[in-house]
């Protein structure tokens, strides 16, 4: 789609597929919900490849997550005439203005920092610029949501991981992070941060999903909320993407739209969501905000304005 200079998904789970089940993301591959040829018709050009550190590996997360850094730079390598690894904002507009699509490591579960700053700092040098601290459950960081009441905060380490993300020039995401450690992050933090994958709990009563409280933060800030497909983050029990454009109503009535992006989640689901059901999506729900009043430019931000905003601003 060449109106929007930037559309940007700030979380998918596509390297998992890619290392669990060799998956080839150069060809047409309709077992998933992303490969290159159907992010180039969806007009995605910027993704976020997230390095998902299961809690099965617990003793081995720092291989695993070197295993995915692995995957990454091969499928990078396999496919350099259409993609290409980006460590800045500089790098992004670089790779898009040549016409490909920028790719973003991240890491999801703290637990690959196997407790060790150095091995943070090792994780930037290979490229990661985005780390979500916690998945459902406990690490060295802090408390991921599936702790429920008993969730704590961070733990020191996972404030002085804060504070050397913020040095380094690291996107903190607080997806999947319980809600004391969110309030944590937003009091140890210099930079803004983001969710890269929930959604509105005022509208889907799930752990996952961000309190207004936490969404009016993130807006106040200049933070990111990527706003999920995941069926049962946008509906509890009908999920469409009627429901799904309810959560930006939400959110742009009562914060603004600055905050608001995209985190589609895609190969991280075994359900969908009618009408966003893979990469190709994005011109149809850029299509349905326009078709409900969101102005051009307004809808450029969320398909990734805010994003790159944001990217800008952290990364280094
Ligand atoms: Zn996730």
């Amino acid at each position: 789609m060449e109106r929007f200079k930037h559309m940007v998904d700030g979380h998918c789970d596509t390297l998992t597929a890619i290392l669990e089940q060799n998956r080839d993301i150069g060809r047409y591959a309709p077992e998933g919900q992303l490969d290159l040829p159907r992010m180039a018709w969806g007009g995605i050009n910027v993704q976020f490849f997230a390095a998902f550190i299961s809690p099965r590996f617990r003793d081995l997360a720092l291989k695993k997550c070197l295993n995915y850094i692995d995957v990454f730079y091969a499928v990078m390598e396999k496919n350099s005439g259409v993609i290409a690894p980006a460590r800045n904002a500089d790098d992004i507009l670089r790779i898009n203005t040549a016409g490909k699509i920028a790719a973003l490591l991240a890491v999801e579960g703290g637990e690959a920092l196997a407790g060790d700053l150095g091995v943070l700092r090792i994780l930037y040098r290979l490229g990661v610029r985005a780390l979500t601290l916690t998945w459902n459950g406990r690490n060295e960081l802090g408390d991921g949501v599936g702790e429920g009441n008993r969730a704590g905060g961070l733990s020191l380490l996972g404030c002085s991981v804060v504070e050397e993300m913020n040095r380094l020039g690291m996107l903190v995401d607080v997806s999947h992070l319980g809600e004391k450690g969110f309030w944590d992050v937003a009091e140890v933090s210099r930079q803004p941060f983001a969710a890269t994958h929930a959604n509105c709990r005022a509208l889907c009563r799930h752990p996952r999903n961000l309190t207004d409280g936490q969404i009016e933060h993130l807006a106040r800030t200049g933070g990111v909320l990527g706003l999920s497909f995941v069926p049962g983050f946008v509906h509890s029990s009908e999920a469409g993407i009627e429901q799904f454009i309810r959560h930006v109503d939400h959110i742009a009535s009562r914060f603004g739209v600055g905050c608001i992006g995209l985190g589609s989640d895609f190969d991280g689901m075994d359900e969908y969501t009618p009408g966003l059901r893979d990469v190709t999506c994005f011109p149809y729900l850029a299509e349905e905000l326009l078709a409900r009043g969101y102005s051009d430019n307004t809808v450029s931000d969320i398909m990734g304005g805010n994003w790159m905003r944001l990217l800008k601003k952290v990364l280094r």
